[in-house]
Order: C-alpha cells, then structure tokens, then sequence
C-alpha cells in the first residue's frame, strides 16, 4: 500500500471537535487505499501553557525533564485522534515518540532526528492497522530519555516520517490555506501559489515561518519529500493548498515567486575601521560570539587606508551587538570613529528561481523602488534573492509597488 503522511498542527486539533473533522480527513485517504502516517501536534496553546509550568517551577530548568514535561501534550492528542478513528471503524493506533522509535540526539529541546526504524509500524499497517497516529515533536535519546525537537518540530517529524517511509506526499493541514505570493495582510493582490520551489520556500521563511518550520523545509529538499500545505478548515479536495516541490516538479516557473519583507530590522554602521587584513573577523567573531544575528554585510571603498563596515541585524539587538564592539574596541582590537545605529529600517526581497536565468530583475526592482521616491540604504543579493534596506515607513508601499511590477497577481 501506498504511504501517505498529513500532519495535523495546534489549531486543526485545538477541539474533540476540530479532531473528529479532522479524523475525517483521514478516513478520506484511508478509503482511497493509503496507509497514513497521522503526525499531531498539541492542542494550540498547550504547548505554551507546559512550557510556563516549567519555567515557573524551576527558572534554570533541567532540559531533561523540561521535554518530559512539553512533550506530553501531543501524547494526549495522538490517543485522543486514534479513539476518534476507532470511533469511526477506522483501525488505528497512537505511538509516542519512543515507541516508534524516532530516534535522536541527546540535545533536550532541540534534539535532530537521527534516524526512524520503519519496521514496527509497517509490520502493524501488514497486519491491518490503516492509521499510525504518531505524536510530533518527540523522540527518544542514545540514552533512552525523551526529547523534543524545538518549537514547531512536529513539521520536522512530519517530513523525517515521509522520508523514512517513502511517502507518496507529506500533507501538512495548518489554518492557512497555502503559501502566499506576500502577506496578504498588507497587499490585498497577494495571490496563493499552487506549487513553490523548496529553494523558493526557504528564502520566503519569513512569510512562511508560520506556515512551516524552517527546518522540515530543509529536510524536504534532502530528501526529496512532495510538501502540500493546506487548510483543514476548507473543503478536502486533491489540489488544495499550495505543493513545496523540487523545481523540476514545476513547469514554468515565475522569475519571481514572491515578495518577503522583514519589518524589524536594524542597520549598523563602524564609521572609519582601518582597512587591514582580518579586520572583518575582527568585527564579526565577536558579534557572533555575543549572539547577533548579522545578516546583510556591506564593506564601502577605502579611503586612506580606513574603510566603513555596515551590517543588519534585528532590532532588539542592537544594544548586544553595540556592547560587543565597545569592548572589542576596548580590548584594542578594533578601532573606529563612531559607532552609528538605524533602528527604523525594514528589509524587502523579491524571491524566485528563475533569476537564474532571467537578466534584470534587480534593475526592475531598483527602478520601482525609485518611481515611489524610496532610497535603497543597503543592497544584498543571492542567486536566488534580491533584498534591499529601505525605510521601515516605506516597507508597505515597496511590497505593493513591487507586487504589481512583477505582476504576482496573475501568480499561480
Ligand atoms: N506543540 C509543539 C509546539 O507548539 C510542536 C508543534 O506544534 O509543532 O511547538
Ligand atoms: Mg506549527
């Protein structure tokens, strides 16, 4: 029989309600000759309310039994999902992590899946179990304790089981209806894709985040796994949602898929640094070892031998990121004039793999960005990517602007 996975996420498990729906799902796939793979989630906001009772009881909490703890909600929502599909004549039954078992490493609240046996489930689908409802997020370590794999991680857990168990798809029913060309909350042209590259999808995080884990899109790549998102509060129909596919699975593809901005963004600029060798390691070692996540880098011409380093980072970092160059330049290990802050800044990128073989996108997006009168402050590009820094008050209007321009209305 043929596997498929569908991972049911917080709000689409949030009721006994919610559940039977989505058991129904289910029911659907069983009928047409699948053995599913049911990933749950935990009841949305159970997930929270664990996490504060571990931080209320112990503030420097054992990692150990912080995933004994959070863990357990999904335990509840596997048990309660396998009674709902019994209750409907469907044979199913619930497995925690361990029992499977997803094996992990030892690292408590963040652990990575390390491998997935597929025998003891496929021996029980041989002998007449349809669904294995899975808990998410859980697994067990080397040493035989439980683990979590960090928030969102059922996504991650969805996408380990479509991969160990050759899954003809992996669906992941969320209360989004697919993967959008932007945020439709600030352009109302943005437009649901019906199929996105897993390139594509990683760059566009920032609108997708929510949608999946950064991480389970990785693993999707690796492995090659065929990615649906979609609603389970719409009608169940086979070319819902939005598939997150190799891009060899995509016709024709856009030159631009979408349109990702990132409203919290802070610019940085060391004004006069001396311009010798090691002078970015310099700058940058201690940034990272004080944990700012520096993400666009721009290093301007030199002039008399002392040049200007900017970088991004986010917003609330800012004063992190300004401590550790006071005291690198305390220690004597670099120098600098000034040290000068942009806290009103946004990031926007427009994002598709066909830049790679279409020429002057970055001169369109440049062009309208000029029409609306918004200044570029910091440039970036990747094969696949074009961001600029622009004013944190133009961040809408350059997200619409560039919408039209590419025409990702007529998207699909
Ligand atoms: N319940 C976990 C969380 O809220 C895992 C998940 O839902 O993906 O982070
Ligand atoms: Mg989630």
């Amino acid at each position: 029989m043929p596997v498929l996975v569908m991972k049911f996420g917080g709000t689409s498990v949030a009721t006994l309600d919610r559940i039977k729906r989505a058991a129904k799902r289910v029911g659907v796939e069983v009928a047409k000759g699948y053995d599913v793979i049911v990933i749950v989630s935990a009841m949305s906001g159970e997930t929270n309310k664990l996490v504060g009772f571990v931080e209320e009881t112990s503030p420097l909490f054992d990692a150990r039994e912080y995933d004994a703890v959070v863990s357990s909600g999904e335990n509840v929502t596997a048990g309660l999902m396998a009674l709902t599909l019994q209750e409907m004549d469907v044979p199913a039954r619930s497995w925690q992590g361990w029992q499977v078992p997803v094996k992990t490493t030892s690292a408590h609240s963040a652990a990575r899946i390390e491998d997935i046996p597929p025998e003891n489930i496929m021996r029980k689908f041989g002998e007449g179990m349809k669904v294995a409802v899975v808990a998410g997020f859980q697994g067990i370590s080397p040493e035989g304790r439980i683990t979590t794999l960090g928030r969102g991680g059922s996504d991650t857990t969805a996408v380990a089981f479509a991969a160990a168990f050759g899954a003809e798809r992996c669906d992941i029913y969320t209360d989004v209806d697919g993967v959008y060309t932007t945020d439709p909350r600030i352009c109302d042209k943005a437009r649901k894709l019906d199929r996105i590259a897993f390139e594509e999808m990683l760059e566009l995080a920032s609108l997708g985040a929510k949608v999946l884990q950064t991480r389970s899109v990785e693993l999707a790549m690796r492995y090659k796994v065929k990615l649906r998102v979609l609603s389970s509060f719409e009608e169940q129909s086979d070319d819902a949602g939005t598939l997150v596919c190799d891009e060899e699975d995509i016709m024709e593809s856009n030159v631009v898929a979408g349109v990702a901005y990132s409203r919290d963004e802070a610019k940085m600029t060391l004004v006069s640094v001396a311009d010798r060798p090691g002078i970015a390691a310099a700058i940058f070692t201690p940034l990272s070892e004080a944990g700012v996540n520096v993400d666009m880098i721009v290093q301007n011409i030199s002039e008399e031998g002392r040049t200007d380093m900017t970088f991004s980072c986010p917003t609330n970092q800012v004063q992190r990121a300004e401590k550790a160059m006071m005291e690198a330049k305390a220690a004597g290990k670099i120098n600098f004039h000034d040290i000068v802050a942009d806290t009103a800044v946004a990031k926007v990128s427009v994002v598709g793999i066909g830049m790679r073989s279409h020429t002057g996108v970055a001169a369109k997006m440049f062009q309208v960005l000029s029409k609306e009168g918004i200044n570029i402050k910091v440039i970036t590009t990747s094969e696949i990517k074009i961001s600029v820094l622009i004013d944190r008050k133009y961040m809408e209007l350059a997200v619409q602007a560039l919408h039209d321009a590419f025409e990702l209305e007529k998207a699909a």
